[in-house]
């Protein structure tokens, strides 16, 4: 069975080993040496490198280096169940109405106020059912995730992975220990067909939670600017800059020192 994991921070770490079947990882960020304490599959020989690369090399996983968009989401065809393991509402609305769009089983994971959720979408309601949109999608808590909370979330992602492979319908909602019956809302616009974050939304830069980078993303020419700054192969490091084709992180205090930052070395 194909499973494809979107996002390899602490929960990812947690859910990774216990999961058998032809993964692909996904992550956007960049290991860093705060990370170390809660993402045990992370070494100190691993900062600076991509997070998916890193795991996806050990495990022998198939892996991508991406932020997950309108734009590049369609290999999530392929996938026979994906689990979010992200920390942001934003992909999580995404990769709802592009699983329900092509009836892919999928689980959701999010640990809120040090409390562990999960649930399985297997076609009878959907996440915007349950979930309403909410202001302010890039904000997180800089807390972190708690790792037993995680390690206890992994457990139950185990068996509810083990529950879909034998064609069974979600469990539902699982919080804190406890089943909660779901349904379907009649009033919900993914389950009627609209899709909003599958049309793209306006990008900015954002900054990752627990992380201390930001990320710009569209109008640059990756292979000027790899040109110019010496850089080799499809991504590459750069002072403060980890650069990809397609979007470029930097370290900074600030929005505004990421700015600047960005627009010093890699232009308006
Ligand atoms: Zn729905």
């Amino acid at each position: 069975m194909k499973i494809t994991i979107i996002g390899c921070g602490t929960t990812g770490n947690a859910i990774i080993p216990l999961l058998n079947g032809k993964i692909t990882l996904i992550d956007r960020d960049i290991v860093e040496e705060k990370n170390l304490s809660r993402q045990k599959l992370f070494t100190k020989k691993d900062i600076g490198k991509p997070k998916a690369e890193v795991l996806g090399k050990r495990f022998k996983y198939a892996y991508k280096d991406i932020d997950l968009d309108y734009e590049n989401i369609s290999f999530l065809k392929k996938a026979d169940l994906v689990i979010d393991c992200t920390d942001n509402l934003e992909t999580r609305f995404l990769m709802n109405e592009f699983c329900t769009k092509n009836k892919i089983p999928w689980i959701y994971t999010g640990i809120v106020a040090s409390r562990a959720r999960m649930m399985s979408f297997t076609g009878n309601f959907c996440f915007r059912c349950i979930f309403s949109e909410v202001k302010g999608l890039e904000t997180c808590t800089t807390a972190g995730v708690d790792l037993s909370q995680a390690q206890l979330l992994a457990k139950i992602v185990q068996k509810e992975v083990e529950r879909i492979f034998s064609g069974k319908k979600s469990s539902g909602l699982w919080a804190n220990g406890e089943w909660i019956k779901v349904q379907r809302n009649p009033s919900c616009p993914v389950c009627k067909g609209n899709y909003f974050y599958l049309q793209g939304k306006k990008e900015r830069p954002i900054k990752f939670c627990g992380s201390s980078r930001y990320q710009f993303k569209g109008d640059f020419d990756f292979n000027l600017i790899k040109k110019r700054l010496h850089g080799k192969g499809n991504s590459f490091v750069y002072k403060d800059f980890y650069i990809f084709k397609e979007r470029v992180l930097v370290k900074a205090n600030s929005e505004k020192e990421a700015k600047k930052k960005f627009t010093e070395i890699i232009g308006a």
